[in-house]
């Protein structure tokens, strides 16, 4: 059986399986994005009014990121320690391996079964159903074919958790493919409010973030391979929010002299959480993959222990052989 036909018929069991489920738990990765997010909760809306018990959940951060929190139009969310024990089904949202759930991993043994919806090349496979399509731009592409299966209704609430995750993963649909930009219509036409949506979701940061934008630029080294990286100290990481901190990478990649940028941004003294992003022509999901994170080849990323120039050194290190070395 070809890919296409393996994702088609993984849709269709994770559909079916839904469609019996009385009680449904969706998980998004930890530090979670409108993909994740977006999937758990466009998935989550529609159970809900087919009836299911529906609850949403990640493993951290406690809160979840402003600019996220209007997708959760029916209040499905609920904090980790309220999550069913063992659900009745577990659907993994946008999670490239069972440790981006974080504690909430823990479900995958006690669900009585657990859906996959993922579009990571990275992932190793998980779960009773795998819906696992690295060709597809974003994980709501997959969690949208589940609902046509489904036969549930695009109402806006649920048009609007889809697009969130479909322009933030293909950065205002640069990287998007037709079909992407045909579902893309489609949710404009169920009530999706592209502007609204891109500005709270892509564009909207204090005033007072420039300063420590203004930081994190100055602070940029490009070094002779191409590797453009800054640090973003602990300090900053806590005074704003994750919108901020996270938006670094997408200012760093302009640059035309960077073949791989790392935004490597302090979450603890000695702990280190790394966004790599590539111009093409370093897979940066094997870089990533080398220091115990994944991704995809032009977007992907790591959390690891140690000084910031034993991290530096680490990516150095796991740099593609092919490619000049730094
Ligand atoms: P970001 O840099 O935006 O956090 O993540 C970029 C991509 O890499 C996303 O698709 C994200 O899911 C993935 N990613 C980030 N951190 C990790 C990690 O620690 N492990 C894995 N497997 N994937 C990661
Ligand atoms: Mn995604």
């Amino acid at each position: 059986m070809n890919g296409i036909a393996v994702v088609d018929r993984a849709v269709a069991e994770a559909a079916a399986a839904l469609a019996r489920a009385r009680e449904v738990v969706l998980v998004a990765h930890v530090d979670p994005d409108a993909d994740a997010l977006g999937s758990a909760l466009a998935l989550g809306t529609a159970l809900h009014r087919r009836g299911a018990g529906v609850q949403v959940a990640f493993a951290s951060p406690e809160r979840v990121p402003e600019s996220l929190a209007p997708l959760d139009a029916l209040g499905l969310l609920v904090p980790p320690a309220d999550v069913s024990a063992a659900p009745e089904v577990l659907v993994s949202c946008d999670a490239a391996d069972p440790g981006r759930l974080g504690s909430l991993g823990r479900l995958l043994d006690t669900a009585r079964c657990t859906v996959m919806l993922d579009h990571h090349g990275t992932n190793p496979g998980f779960g009773d159903i795998r819906v696992l399509d690295p060709a597809a731009e974003a994980t709501v592409v997959l969690a949208h074919r589940v609902l046509v299966e489904l036969g549930a209704p695009l109402d806006a609430d649920v048009a609007r958790c889809l697009y969130a995750g479909l322009v933030t993963d293909t950065r205002g649909f640069r990287t998007a493919g037709p079909a992407a930009y045909r579902l893309g219509a489609e949710l404009v036409e169920a009530g999706a409010d592209p502007a609204a949506l891109t500005r709270t979701l892509m564009d909207s940061h204090p005033f007072a973030w420039f300063e420590g934008l203004g930081r994190a630029l100055e602070r940029a080294v490009l070094e002779p391979s191409g590797l453009l990286h800054t640090t973003i100290p602990l300090a900053d990481v806590l005074r704003y929010r994750s919108e901020e901190i996270d938006s670094v990478v997408d200012v760093l990649r302009t640059a035309v002299e960077a073949e791989v940028v790392a935004s490597v941004m302090q979450v603890e003294e000695r702990r280190w959480r790394v966004s790599l992003r590539s111009a093409g022509t370093v897979d940066v999901a094997a870089v990533a993959t080398a220091l115990g994170g994944g991704g995809h080849a032009m977007a992907a990323g790591f959390t690891r222990e140690g000084s910031e120039q034993e991290v530096l050194a680490a990516i150095r290190a796991a740099w593609p052989g092919d490619v000049a070395a730094p």
